[in-house]
């Protein structure tokens, strides 16, 4: 959402409704019923009107191919919408471009066009599609050849395949016999399957005019920082061809969508952010449920539908989805007859048929995981239940572009769970509204994974100290590496000191793009299939013997852990409890690389060696969270170096503290998980992206400190961007720790879920008290 539109919005909040008794639009009645609703009124906290806006068009000179304008309109689009435009005339310029317009903008548009305008010319030029998801990849292939076949443009002109983990051998060979106009591919493929066996791929480099980033938010943190290296390995290989292909890219917006692109990318793009797609007007709602947030969900998805509105409620969990909807068939049976539930599990015919039911109009609504957030087009929806913030404002405004049709408006209901990020946008709603989605961050410097993609690209073509500009930067930038495994012999120099060779065939087996280091397999109990894969790093937290792992909603039990092996043993299971790890954890600083005085507060960025051990774990109810018993287990330690930033909590304010009578290890030990859960606010990071410590003492740091760190090792940018904005961040603590209604800490301020000391001990009180200390 753009910048105006939000400042709109926050003209138009309920107040004003309040005062002339109306909201806007064409649903504020609805929105006035709610307010005056005896049960509901007095759990809206906030409602603002997003007023629609018109489409703009603009000319794109020399106009598109009369075939391709005819499907176009036949299509219904009549003319470009100013983005699109502007987009396709800069990639018909050769410059990169990135798109961040909203959800349903016809950003795919932009990929298409550049393909289809060659095959109407009979140029030889190709295209390479990259997205994330397969799923996306299906759903972009079947519209890219609807769009062909609709320009009278047959397979031989312009096809379209897909290559990746799914396709058969013989679909592969097929594919590079004779390559079609658009290969179709994921991250992972392009590593391993394509780059790592790429001598029979050089034609198709060669005649390589554009490559197609889709989603590029979800290229951040360590999937980021390898995917760089994935480019510069695709892009040296065209380069070696012959060919220089063009980036057309699209992303989430996001404040520095900008940088971003270029840092992950290592060069510049032409920012396109202002849309011309026509919008009708929103209205957002936020909810503190006064009692169950699930109860509140289901009486409002009941008023909803009663109004005639399609709607879809967005669960962070298939648990929460299953839930709310046995509830909903045992409270109203005829009410549930016309509701789906949907999620990651089903099976593709079963997803299908609920999206063609939706699409037709035989179901009003779906309760669904994030698995219907991107993509996928189940036709026009009118309103959207978000069960809990769902951990950016990115992700909260692309769950609500899913819904809203042509010529109506559309309304979207956030109902709070006890939760830090969501008390603290309950209590600043203009903040959700007004501030541009988080900053995406990456870090391309991050050495071990440079290690390991620049053994796989001199596999791939030697590396040439004193060839390519590109080559020439990316071996400078990382030249102490590049020493190292010429000194290990994993990189081999010529005689003369010219090129470097990889000794090891096909590298690129060993390198996994999603996490760092080699993960696990997760292998089910009963057949030995495989369920999934986990981090070595977080192998020993969350796949310990005895442990509960959760994968795409269900319940394993971990029989087995083989380090040896590198796999787990796991058999499904139905429990109604759940574990936690129980940790100890120590840092030592290696090296300082920052650092900043803010009046009384004193904080460093610096290199840290982390050691991690899992002493044991805790069993805990669902319902409840009451602990059942604990059970010891000797593992060996975890011991990572990455990138912290730490604060210190000296000497004086630890004595004020001890004579109000408040827990010096407590407060710190709170102010540290405070901060963890706040952190989304200034970088965009996931679960097990980043990891906190508190010490009532820290040897080196020569006082009490507060640590806050990468997760993965090597670090991914994420406690750098945090330290830059370490003031700020702690004044939000502050403002949550003081808002928080509770007495001595709760789910929404200071306890949390990933705790390795079962949230003990921990004093919000003395938290607080130390950071208006600290911070004056
Ligand atoms: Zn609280
Ligand atoms: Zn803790």
């Amino acid at each position: 959402m753009g910048r105006n539109l939000a400042a709109a919005a926050r003209l138009d909040t309920a107040r004003a409704a309040a005062r002339t008794g109306t909201a806007p639009g064409t649903l504020g009645w609805l929105v006035d019923e709610l307010h005056h609703d005896p049960r509901l009124g007095s759990q809206l906290v906030h409602a603002a009107h997003l007023p629609g806006v018109p489409a703009r068009f603009a000319p794109l000179a020399p106009p598109l191919p009369p075939r391709l304008a005819q499907a176009l309109a036949g299509a219904g689009m009549p003319g470009l919408w100013t983005h699109q435009a502007e987009a396709l005339a800069a990639v018909r310029r050769g410059e990169d471009v990135l798109v961040t317009t909203p959800t349903a903008s016809g950003k795919s548009l932009v990929f298409q066009v550049p393909p289809l305008e060659e095959a109407l010319a009979g140029g030889p030029g190709r295209a390479l599609f990259l997205f994330p998801l397969k799923a996306l990849g299906q759903d972009q292939r079947g519209k890219f050849l609807r769009l062909a076949a609709a320009c009278g443009l047959d397979e031989e002109a312009a096809g379209c395949a897909i290559y990746d983990g799914d396709t058969p051998r013989g679909e592969r060979n097929a594919i590079k016999r004779r390559f079609p106009r658009v290969v179709v591919t994921n991250p992972d493929m392009l590593h391993l399957g394509i780059l790592g066996a790429w001598t029979g791929w050089g034609p198709f480099f060669a005649d390589l005019r554009w490559i197609v980033l889709d989603e590029l938010h979800t290229y951040r943190g360590i999937f980021g920082s390898h995917f760089h290296h994935v480019l510069r390995r695709l892009l040296r290989l065209c380069h070696a061809v012959g060919s220089d292909p063009v980036l057309v890219a699209s992303s989430a917006t996001a404040a520095n969508a900008g940088d971003f692109a270029a840092e992950l990318a290592g060069r510049p793009f032409r920012w396109i952010a202002g849309s011309g797609a026509p919008r009708e007007g929103r209205h957002l709602l936020l909810f503190r449920p006064a009692a169950s947030p699930y109860t509140l969900v289901l009486e409002l998805l009941t008023r909803l539908l009663a109004a005639g509105l399609k709607t879809i409620v967005f669960t962070k969990a298939r648990r929460i989805t299953e839930l709310l909807y046995s509830w909903l068939r045992a409270q109203s049976p005829e009410l549930a007859a016309r509701v789906a539930n949907y999620r990651a599990g089903f099976l593709p015919e079963e997803r299908r048929r609920i999206e063609a039911d939706l699409f037709a109009g035989r179901i009003d609504g779906v309760i669904s995981t994030s698995a219907l957030e991107m993509g996928i087009d189940v036709g026009g929806l009118d309103a959207c239940i978000l069960v809990g913030y769902p951990g950016s404002v990115m992700a909260l405004w692309q769950r609500s572009g899913r819904v809203g049709r042509a010529d109506r408006e559309s309304l979207t209901a956030l109902v709070a769970l006890p939760d830090a990020l969501d008390q603290f946008f309950l209590d600043h709603p203009d903040a959700l509204l007004g501030r541009p989605c988080e900053r995406l961050i990456v870090d391309p410097g991050n050495d071990l994974v440079a290690r390991s993609h620049l053994v796989c690209a001199a596999s791939e073509l030697p590396l040439d100290p004193a060839g390519t500009p590109g080559d020439r930067a990316w071996l400078a930038r990382h030249a102490p590496v590049v020493s190292e495994l010429v000194g290990r012999g994993e990189l081999l120099e010529r005689g003369d000191g010219g090129e470097l060779y990889a000794l090891r065939r096909r590298p690129q087996r060993g390198v996994e793009l999603r996490g760092a280091g080699m993960p696990y397999d997760i292998l089910d109990a009963r057949d030995a299939r495989p369920i999934g894969t986990v981090d070595g790093v977080r192998v020993l937290h969350e796949c310990h013997p005895g442990a509960v792992y959760l994968h795409a909603g269900r319940q394993y039990l971990v029989e087995e852990l083989d380090p040896d092996g590198r796999r787990v043993v796991a058999a499904p299971v139905e429990l109604d409890w759940f574990t936690t790890p129980l940790t100890e954890e120590e840092t030592e600083v290696l090296e300082v690389l920052a650092e900043r005085r803010d009046g009384r507060l004193a904080a460093r960025l610096g290199r840290l060696e982390v050691t991690e051990r899992v002493v044991g774990y805790e069993r805990k109810r669902v319902h409840g969270q009451e602990i059942i018993d604990q059970h010891p287990l000797e593992l060996p330690p975890i011991v990572f170096e990455t990138v912290g930033l730490w604060w210190e909590a000296p000497r004086p304010v630890e004595e004020a503290l001890r004579r109000a009578g408040e827990h010096w290890g407590g407060s710190l030990h709170a102010a540290e998980h405070a901060a963890l859960s706040l952190l989304p606010l200034v970088a965009l990071c996931d679960r097990g992206d980043v990891g906190g410590m508190s010490f009532p003492y820290h040897p080196q740091v020569g006082c009490g400190a507060v640590f806050l760190y990468d997760g993965h090792p090597g670090g991914i940018g994420i406690a750098a961007r945090a330290f830059a904005d370490l003031p700020g961040l702690l004044g939000r603590v502050l403002q949550l720790l003081a808002s928080c209604p509770c007495d001595a800490g709760c789910p929404s301020c200071v306890q949390s879920p990933k705790c390795g000391n079962g949230n003990r001990p921990l004093d919000k009180g003395g938290a607080a008290h130390v950071l208006r200390l600290l911070l004056g």
